[in-house]
């Protein structure tokens, strides 16, 4: 067998159960309101045709709608095709002016469940090759629409969706392997089926396809504490000069150290993807791209980040400031000053960029305030333990901290995180705070692509 064989276990929130603790506002939009949902369970079959070079997907989602409306949904590609509960509707941009764009639908819609169906192509970061298909969903969160919404429909990071895959590779000799986050299925030569742990969010997918023989790979498994076996894959171009070995090494140190500090591994297994030095990694349940320098922070980020989930914009500073302090070895700081981290539209999807350097010196500041307490590593582990595969919002996690040290932060929330910081003074977008954490680099397309 070649494909990756991942064991999940059963969870309250595969039995259905999602928790959820972020709603968004339905918006005025034409003479009525345009509303959220609520996804139950979204069927993607995506099907690549290597004589053809297409890309393509037929999605079927099944949601709530929480009252009489239009609903939101994000596809960047456009559809060619598209019906609601059967009949025939179209998406349309709603731009939510200086913040960001989605789609809404056409058509209202009664409260209660609803089918939605698409048909679309995409052909964003894909390789047709001599050897097969390279296809990978690389995301960011410091770009607008580069979730799932790059490739296919989806809900927003806010909603916790039962998703599946089948994927087939038409028309190709050579056989296919689906690096992804996922419990894989081979129903036959390239033609794989992914049931996704249903905690995830259009956030939480790694999904790298690519054919057989052109990438070295490193199996090998971690004993958590808590009994279970995890199985790794690192894994990288045969062309790259990373070393597995050096990888390896590192993975199993790393997860490790997080057991100790935020308690057992939070995902069934582990998938590292090993890019070029100064190229920074992206986060992702259980896995991510990674170059070597970077594998700690984004590894961290598989509790904070992929695990306990933000579910906006506002929210994303939270993980990588804990991401961050970590990277610095938890240092204690004495001033704090405005970042304006949560400070922004709550329908805005990208983090604010004082999250790494000048968000972690508020956990430092925080940290040395609490320290008869123990400071804010107890607290931080205690807080992941109890919010193990939800998404969060920046109250939520104040209240947490409030009620854990049994005290009101309401004024060093609002004075350094709430409050939009001045062009003046604070830490501003400073050239020291964009480089201090390069762990998350800004990339083109065309960077992206160099990684498939
Ligand atoms: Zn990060």
């Amino acid at each position: 067998m070649t494909n990756i064989i991942i064991s999940v276990v059963l969870s309250l929130s595969m039995l259905g159960f999602t928790k959820s603790k972020v709603k968004q506002k339905p918006i005025q939009h034409k003479s009525a309101k345009a509303v959220f949902p609520d996804v139950k369970v979204a069927t993607y079959k995506i099907t690549y045709d290597l004589k053809k070079e297409t890309a393509k997907v037929h999605t079927k989602i099944v949601f709530e709608q929480s009252q009489d409306g239009y609903t939101f949904f994000d596809l960047v590609p456009e559809t060619d095709f598209m019906e609601i509960d059967g009949k025939k509707a179209q998406l349309e941009d709603k731009r939510i002016e200086g913040v960001t764009k989605f789609k809404v639908t056409n058509k209202q819609i009664k409260a209660g469940e609803h089918t939605l169906e698409i048909k679309n192509s995409f052909d964003k970061l894909i390789d047709f090759g001599t050897q097969g298909v390279k296809s990978a969903f690389w995301m960011s969160d410091l770009s607008d629409r580069r979730y799932l919404e790059q490739f296919i429909p989806s809900s927003f990071e806010y909603d916790q969706v039962k998703m599946y895959f089948e994927v087939q590779i038409l028309n190709a000799n050579k056989e296919h392997r689906l690096f992804t986050n996922g419990k894989i299925t081979k129903l036959a030569k390239n033609h794989f089926k992914v049931k996704y742990p249903s905690f995830y969010t259009t956030s939480s997918i790694f999904y790298h396809l690519v054919p057989e023989g052109s990438y070295k790979i490193r199996e090998f498994d971690y004993k958590s504490i808590d009994g279970r076996t995890i199985p790794i894959t690192v894994y990288k171009k045969s062309t790259s000069s990373n070393s597995l070995l050096k990888f390896k090494t590192a993975t199993l140190k790393y997860m490790a150290q997080l057991e100790k500090d935020f308690g057992p591994w939070p995902h069934d297994f582990f998938i590292a993807y090993g890019v070029s030095p100064f190229q920074g990694g992206m986060e992702y349940a259980g896995a991510t791209w990674t170059s070597f320098r970077a594998l700690r922070h984004e590894m961290d980020h598989s509790y904070f980040a992929r695990n306990i989930m933000p579910g906006r914009g506002n929210s994303g500073w939270i993980d990588e400031a804990i991401a961050s302090w970590g990277d610095d070895d938890y240092p204690q700081y004495s001033t704090p000053k405005a970042t304006g981290v949560a400070s922004h539209s709550p329908y805005r999807r990208t983090t604010d960029r004082n999250a790494y350097g000048p968000g972690s010196v508020l956990l430092g500041v925080l940290d040395k305030k609490f320290d008869s307490k123990g400071g804010l590593k107890p607290f931080l582990k205690d807080y992941f333990e109890r919010n193990k595969e939800t998404v969060i919002s920046t109250p939520f996690f104040q209240k947490e901290m409030e009620d854990y040290f049994n005290t009101n932060l309401a004024e060093f929330f609002d004075k350094y995180i709430y409050r939009k910081r001045s062009t003046r003074g604070g830490f501003g977008l400073s050239q020291k705070s964009k480089t201090r954490h390069p762990f998350h680099k800004k990339h083109s397309y065309k960077d992206l692509k160099a990684f498939l």
